[in-house]
């Protein structure tokens, strides 16, 4: 094997990418360049051409092989043009069935001719009347194959058996030499009874005896070496990543005795809950050494992470450094800016300092103003979208990058900010914020490379919200109770969401279609009330000016369709319509409703689902729609929706750069992951060659997109 090196191999002596034959480009598409891409490049099923079998023991439904002569041949024309080829093994006859051939085929099947036939049989050996379509033929005799024939993932361009050829010489050229130290090996018996090259020869090649199932059952010795192995190259690339980063230098922020953290905790009009003192410490503690923090803080929507995160950012003033604040969407930007001005600005004013805001539908006039200020030193702080790490901006002194909702931003722009923000002379610590609270020990799996703060306790004073699911049926129903609440003095969202990180076109039109439809009725509803309506499609101001006179109290009800999804804070609003609940996903929802009852007033959420004339809702709508009336714990709806839907999905998000896992599922409890996390620091502590040969070999090129 080639020496360890992180980049995609890129040997002098390969054909240019515009040389490759379509098989090789196939092959590349499919992430197959080195060896051990190939022998890792496992059956999705296999073929059983180990055995002859007698027509007549055979039954419908089948897949067999079997060999006899052709008795008789026609190219008939009953409907479609079509081969029927008379086949008999001596104990029954079955009718081959070609829609497509060639005329080499009528050669290679003239009667007389002994064939090999495999294919799936249809009808009844008895009658007389069995049949095969388009079975792959070839002329009769020759060796059996010792072993199941394998059918990979494939494309159209990449023919099976051409697959079949490389992926073989790629599992005998590869080096599978053991990476796996024997102190960890020994921790886990199939470890140690099962090589990676065993695994991968039994996977490949299975001896026919193996039925299926053990095949595809993913406690067998061969597989759980394969999930371990890749386990084993996620921790161990992420805990590198860690150790690497740990080495790096980072400004020393302590904040001063009565301070600027100090003065702005003096100057809430709340005191911090318990857990929100927890988290901040943990974060000050980790902004006082001398390497970059790299820390999640998680906690449930409404959890009160803003002020959290303002307190960093106050320590990271208060010694002399700026401080940047990136969020997904603009009015979750906005909300941000609004709020830490307000909390922040009293306090710089007197030091000559300002909160700026940075956003990609600013004019260019303002955009270089604030550009002007980042980079004097003036901003102490900037708050915006991705914006904020544009081409032109350049930060005098940054110390601290907080980063809110950090899983809705796609790998790459999260590798972008990394790269962007690493080409200080320092770097900065770094703060990631979720409200998609997980599992701790699943976050500490999958976030490796990060530690992880949690505030577990919602700020006092908040009322329970009252769920109801209603049926799409009693939506008038619905309407006229929104008309009684808003003459009641509350203030309603009315919500037909956009399917999360979905960019479909039709799905944007058709939430929009379906919040222009709502905004409609309501209005009917409520003669002589402004209505408001937001909506992807309006105008940056247009949406902020409506927001406004929402938060102010101008509008009893607001019609959106995803804008208001993430972070947005009016406590007077209390009450929140879903439309089409059953579509969405469970974190979604939760997000959604947790833009109500943060006031004083007793909250309700009305999740309306279902279609007038629709078919009932799947297991799985189900499932959410319960869990929703259920619970209002983040946590315990994060483990729900974990059951709901599996590790893999759950957590897609970080893996959608590159399928990152394709054997192993991070699911919490599973001893294999717990013996990933404890080999990890032994190989790198230990034998960091191994180490490196492991990550190298399972990772390759891709190791980066885990560090995103
Ligand atoms: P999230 O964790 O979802 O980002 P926010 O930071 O937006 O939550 O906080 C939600 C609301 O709770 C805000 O209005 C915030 O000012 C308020 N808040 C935060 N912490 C406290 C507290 N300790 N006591 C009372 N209100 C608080
Ligand atoms: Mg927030």
């Amino acid at each position: 094997m080639s020496a360890p090196d992180p980049a995609p191999q890129k040997t002098g002596g390969e054909p240019t990418v515009e040389r490759l034959s379509a098989p090789q480009k196939a092959l590349r598409q499919l992430g197959l360049t080195r060896d051990i891409d190939l022998a890792l490049h496992l059956p999705l099923r296999y073929e059983d051409e180990t055995r002859i079998t007698r027509l007549a023991d055979a039954h419908a439904g089948d897949a067999v092989q079997f060999e006899g002569a052709v008795t008789h041949q026609e190219v008939a024309v009953r409907g479609r043009r079509q081969l029927l080829v008379m086949v008999n093994d001596g104990s029954a006859t079955c009718l081959l069935r070609f829609f497509h051939f060639y005329p080499t085929q009528l050669k290679q099947m003239a009667v007389g001719v002994r064939l090999r036939v495999r294919g799936e049989l249809r009808g009844d050996a008895r009658s007389g009347s069995l049949t095969m379509m388009h079975p792959v033929v070839r002329a009769a005799g020759g060796d059996l194959p010792a072993a199941l024939t394998p059918v990979y993932p494939s494309t159209a361009a990449l023919p099976q058996a051409y697959l079949r050829k490389v992926v073989a010489a790629g599992l005998a050229r590869a080096d599978l030499s053991e990476t796996i130290a024997p102190e960890c090996l020994s921790l886990i018996p199939a470890l140690r009874s099962c090589s990676l090259k065993d695994a991968l020869s039994f996977l490949h090649h299975p001896a026919p005896g193996q039925s299926a199932l053990a095949l595809e059952d993913r406690s067998h010795p061969a597989w759980q070496r394969l999930k371990a192995e890749e386990l084993l190259a996620q921790q161990l690339s992420q805990l590198a990543a860690r150790r690497e980063r740990a080495q790096l230098q980072a400004p020393l922020l302590t904040a001063r005795p009565g301070g600027l953290p100090d003065q702005l905790l003096a100057a809430l009009p709340f005191a911090l809950t318990g857990a929100q003192r927890r988290a901040a410490d943990e974060i000050a503690r980790d902004l006082g050494l001398p390497r970059p923090m790299q820390r999640l803080l998680q906690g449930d929507v409404g959890a009160g992470k803003t002020v959290v995160a303002a307190l960093a950012a106050a320590i990271a003033i208060d010694a002399g450094w700026q401080c940047a604040l990136m969020a997904p969407t603009e009015i979750l930007a906005e909300q941000h800016f609004s709020k830490l001005a307000e909390w922040l600005e009293p306090l710089l004013a007197p030091l000559g300092k300002r909160v700026v805001w940075l956003t990609g539908s600013q004019k260019k006039r303002e955009r270089a103003a604030q550009l002007a200020a980042i980079e004097s030193g003036e901003a102490a702080l900037a708050v915006g979208t991705h914006a904020v790490i544009g081409e032109q901006v350049r930060f005098a002194r940054l110390g601290l990058a907080v980063i809110d909702e950090q899983h809705r931003f796609g790998v790459q722009q999260r590798l972008e900010l990394r790269h962007k923000l690493s080409e200080q002379e320092r770097e900065p610590h770094f703060l990631m914020m979720s409200a998609t609270p997980i599992p701790r020990t699943l976050a500490m799996s999958y976030y490796a490379d990060l530690d992880v703060s949690t505030i577990d306790e919602l700020p006092p004073g908040r009322t329970p919200v009252v769920t109801k699911l209603v049926h799409e049926q009693r939506r008038g129903e619905v309407i006229a109770r929104v008309h009684d609440w808003a003459e009641a003095g509350r203030q309603i969202y009315w919500v037909c969401p956009l399917i999360e990180e979905s960019d479909s076109e039709d799905e944007a039109m058709q939430a929009l279609r379906n919040a222009t439809q709502a905004h409609a009725d309501l209005a009917a509803a409520l003669p002589g009330r402004d209505v408001g309506l937001v909506h992807s499609r309006l105008p940056a101001a247009e949406k902020k000016t409506v927001m406004a006179r929402f938060a102010a109290g101008e509008l009893p009800v607001l019609v959106a369709t995803t804008v208001i999804e993430v972070g947005v804070d009016v406590p007077n609003a209390s009450v929140m319509v879903i439309e089409h609940a059953d579509r969405f996903g469970l974190a979604q929802l939760h997000q959604l409703r947790g833009r109500v009852g943060r006031g004083a007033t007793a909250s309700a959420c009305v999740l309306l689902y279902g279609a007038a004339d629709g078919p009932p809702l799947g297991p799985a709508a189900r499932e959410r729609l319960k869990a929703m009336r259920e619970t209002h714990d983040g946590f315990e709806i994060a483990r729900r929706d974990l059951a709901i839907r599996g590790p893999g999905e759950f957590l897609g998000a970080r893996q959608s750069g590159a399928a990152l896992l394709r054997f192993a599922d991070l699911a919490e409890g599973d001893p294999i992951l717990a013996w990933a996390r404890r080999a990890a620091p032994v190989m790198l502590d230990r034998h960091p060659n191994l180490a490196r040969r492991h990550v190298q070999r399972w990772l390759g090129g891709r190791a980066e997109y885990l560090k995103a």
